[in-house]
Order: structure tokens, then C-alpha cells, then sequence
């Protein structure tokens, strides 16, 4: 297993930018984090890794952002409204609020106590109101997830592309839940963003795809740098599957608090399309939980054999934030170099780095130096590949112990050799090696073309 521990990655993340504590200078709001100046890169670069394999890698999905908000009756028909709750127990002596499935032997997890009430369901949805006139009688959620979109804008997503069966709907963007008790740092929170794809199928292929997108989901995984043996499938009991599935696998990673959910891979069956669909009654449901007089589409589709059909769905759906929280534990590493020297290496997969490429001077403030390092730096941008940083310490040393920390994956020195000798030349260091190689600036964009485009 992974040997990092949270503690570490904790102050990892607060003393190199990675992710802070909301409203930090306000004594924090409980289960809300920001991304900080590395954070939000290494975020933005895991979504863009997802999106690239869903959409732009494939011909058969189709991209969608929707809002945030949500109409009170997306939530009512969903069956969010009914059944989107855990129960909780309340602890009388200190007043702890707790999920019933996580009381071990009867006793509070904060005060020990047995002193504990029956569980009663407590609704994970932020409910907001909506216009000028806070009445009660016009009200929406924050959504608790991104899928319910993707269900009511399925027409208009077909109709605009003309899609056959199978076909998928990806989408990125937050997610709001009243968690009882958010933990593990980033792990559990109530603000915090998913990757979701609905990948919709004919009635009885849903158990082939289900298999499918196991499988595409867990490769997926190691290409971010997983290792195979610090995941596990878990495969949900029937008793325990969310209200809208018939089954369910979750991707579990060895999270340095324990063995968790990272990606859950539903079947959702046609539940969704059937509570939001129009003419319930025409559409040969399998499976679906009120009547809906209020939808005004029918949520269907041509098969090839020219027959209207309500979609099964498979949803592989990720959480964004215990992405991030995985591969950067599986990425810190504190390797011993020999001497009493040592140093902390974020063995990230170059293509999540925050910052691609570090230019760093020898000498502080030296003119010409930082004039070639400014000019080195835009003939990098070109290539797209990300951030590339100016560094302008003066301190190599300490710059390299700052990028390895960071997992930025080449330091490009430019000393004074670089401007007196011809050609120019520069030294470019590699992260995990610690290899230092001579390269001449003229080469340099080939170079990392060749290092980072794969
Ligand atoms: P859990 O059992 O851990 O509460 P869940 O089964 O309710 O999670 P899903 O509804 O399947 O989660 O959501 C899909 C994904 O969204 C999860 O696999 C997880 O990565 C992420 N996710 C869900 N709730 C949270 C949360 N409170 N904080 C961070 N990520 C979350």
C-alpha cells in the first residue's frame, strides 16, 4: 500500500500551494476546500485527461455543461427528493451528528457514548431559493450531481447530433451534498466536482457495457499512474445499490485513510429517462418510480429496427477531488539520497504535472541571463504544453527541491555558458533521475516535444 500518510500530503498541499482550507482566515467552513495556484493546475489537468479519453478520443460521445441549479421537479421525478438521504444518529451526551453505517459497536465515534438515537433519514441536498421573494414557494437544489442534466437534455443532445444507439453524454462541474460528517481532507466534502458519462444502450446490451466500462474505467486509472494492486473492484450488494440502480461496481483506491470509492460504475437501467419521460404509459418501462404528468418530451430513441425505446444506462462516475486526492498519493515519494540527504519527489505522470517545464537562472537578476531564460520560456509556450515557470531565486538548489516537491517533471538551467559559449546550451534536469543532460537551445523544442507529447 501506498506509504503516505495524510498528514503529509495535508502539508504538502498548504506549503506549496496545492489546496487550502475555505475561508481559512475565518476559523474554515467545514468540508470546502480551494485549489491553490498548483491545486487548480493538477485539477484542470486530471479533467482535461478525462475529457480527451471520453470525447475527443472516441466518436460516440457527445460533451454537455450544464447548470448548477435545478428545477425542484428534476429532483422530484429523479426520486432525489425521496430517497436521497442516509440515515443519521444523533449522539445525546455530545451532541455529534453521525451516518448510522459508520457507528461501530454502538458507540459515538466522537465521545465513546451509547447514549445514541434510532437513525432517521436526513436529506443530502442544499435547497435554495430562487428569485427575489423568499416565500418557501419558489425554491431549487444545488444539484447533488451532474447526471440529472444529461437525463433532461437527452432529447435535445439527440436531436442536435442525430445519435444512434450507443451513445454517451460526458459532463464535468460541481456537485453539492450536505455530507453529516465531511472528512479525510478533500476525500468527503460537500462541495466537490464530478466527471460523469451516461452512456446509453439498448434494453438487455446494459450488462455487456456495464462490463465494458469496468474494464475501460480501471485502465483509465492506471494510465494516471494507479498502480493495479491499490485498487480493488467492490461490487455492491443488492440491499445496499442507490435507488436508481439495478448494479453497481465501485473502483476502490488505497487511500491513505483506507480502501475507498473513487469511481462508482452504476447501472441505472431506463429509471431516469423513465421518471422524466412523457407517456410513461407507451413506453414499456422497466423501471421507473412516479407518474409524471409535468414532462413535456418523450425521453426515447429510434432503434435500428425502427422502434421507439426508452435507453438503458451505464454511468461511470468520478469524483474529481478523490482523483486528485489519489494520485497525488500515490505520487509522493521521500527518497533517501545517502549522506543524511534526502528529498521529497511528486512522482506525477508528466502529463498531470502542474508546471510542464521550470526555467531557472544560475544568477539573480543577471540581465542577460534572465533575458535568455524570458526568451527560452515564450519559445516554449508554443508548444503547448502547459505551464512553463520563470524562476528568478538565484538558488538552483533550493529550486530543484521546490519542483521535485511539486512533481514539475524537467529543470532547464541556463548559466553562464548558455550566453558566452556557442552553440547556446542548457541544462536540462530530470525529476525522477535527477539526471543532468547538456542540450542546446536550438534543440530544446524538439526536445520536449519528443518528452512530453507520448
Ligand atoms: P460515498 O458512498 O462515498 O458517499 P456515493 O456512492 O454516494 O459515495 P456516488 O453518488 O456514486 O457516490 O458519486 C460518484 C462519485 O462522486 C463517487 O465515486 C465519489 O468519487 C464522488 N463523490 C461522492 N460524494 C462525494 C463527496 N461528498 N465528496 C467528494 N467526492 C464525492
Amino acid at each position: 500500500m501506498p506509504a503516505t500518510s495524510m498528514d503529509q500530503l495535508v502539508s504538502l498541499c498548504k506549503r506549496r500551494g496545492f489546496i487550502f482550507q475555505n475561508a481559512d482566515i475565518y476559523g474554515g467552513l467545514q468540508g470546502v476546500y480551494d485549489y491553490g495556484p498548483l491545486g487548480v493546475e493538477l485539477k484542470n489537468n486530471l479533467k482535461a485527461a478525462w475529457w480527451r479519453s471520453m470525447v475527443y478520443e472516441r466518436d460516440d460521445i457527445e460533451g454537455l455543461d450544464a447548470a448548477i441549479l435545478t428545477n425542484q421537479k428534476v429532483l422530484h421525478y429523479s426520486g432525489h427528493e425521496d430517497t436521497f438521504s442516509d440515515p443519521m444518529t444523533d449522539c445525546r451526551k455530545c451532541k455529534g451528528r453521525f451516518r448510522a453505517d459508520h457507528i461501530k459497536d454502538g458507540k459515538c465515534p466522537n465521545c465513546g457514548s451509547t447514549d445514541l438515537t434510532e437513525p432517521r433519514p436526513f436529506n443530502l441536498m442544499f435547497k435554495t431559493n430562487i428569485g427575489p421573494v423568499d416565500d418557501g414557494s419558489s425554491f431549487g437544489y444545488l444539484r447533488p450531481e451532474t447526471a440529472q442534466a444529461i437525463f433532461t437534455q437527452f432529447k435535445n443532445v439527440v436531436d442536435s447530433t442525430s445519435r444512434k444507439l450507443p451513445f454517451g453524454i460526458a459532463q464535468i462541474g460541481k456537485s453539492f451534498r450536505n455530507e453529516i460528517t465531511p472528512r479525510n481532507f478533500i476525500f468527503r466534502v460537500r462541495e466537490f466536482e464530478q466527471a460523469e458519462l451516461e452512456y446509453f444502450v439498448m434494453p438487455g446490451e446494459d450488462e455487456k457495457w456495464h462490463e465494458i466500462w469496468k474494464e475501460a474505467r480501471i485502465k483509465w486509472w492506471e494510465e494516471q499512474g494507479l498502480k493495479r494492486e491499490h485498487m480493488n473492484i467492490y461490487t455492491t450488494p443488492k440491499d445496499d445499490l442507490a435507488h436508481y440502480a439495478k448494479a453497481c461496481y465501485d473502483i476502490e483506491y488505497q487511500f491513505p485513510h483506507g480502501m475507498e470509492e473513487l469511481e462508482g460504475i452504476a447501472n441505472r437501467t431506463d429509471y431516469d429517462l423513465g421518471n422524466h419521460t412523457k407517456a410513461q404509459e407507451e413506453m414499456n418501462l422497466t423501471s421507473h418510480c412516479h407518474k409524471n404528468p409535468d414532462s413535456t418530451q418523450k425521453l426515447c430513441i429510434m432503434s435500428d429496427d425502427n422502434k421507439w425505446v426508452v435507453p438503458f444506462v451505464i454511468e461511470p462516475s468520478m469524483g474529481v477531488d478523490r482523483g486528485v486526492l489519489a494520485v497525488m498519493t500515490e505520487a509522493y515519494t521521500e527518497e533517501d539520497l545517502g549522506g543524511g540527504n534526502s528529498r521529497v519527489v511528486l512522482k506525477l505522470k508528466k502529463h498531470l504535472a502542474p508546471i510542464k517545464v521550470a526555467v531557472i537562472p544560475l544568477k539573480k537578476n543577471n540581465e542577460q541571463i534572465m533575458a535568455k531564460c524570458h526568451e527560452i520560456k515564450q519559445n516554449l509556450l508554443k508548444l503547448g504544453i502547459g505551464r512553463v515557470a520563470l524562476e528568478n531565486t538565484g538558488n538552483i538548489g533550493k529550486a530543484y527541491r521546490r519542483h521535485d516537491e511539486v512533481g514539475t517533471p524537467l529543470c532547464i538551467t541556463v548559466d553562464f555558458e548558455t550566453i558566452e559559449n556557442q552553440p547556446e546550451s542548457v541544462t536540462v534536469r530530470d525529476r525522477d533521475t535527477m539526471e543532468q543532460t547538456r542540450v542546446n537551445v536550438a534543440d530544446l523544442p524538439n526536445y520536449l516535444r519528443n518528452y512530453f507529447v507520448e
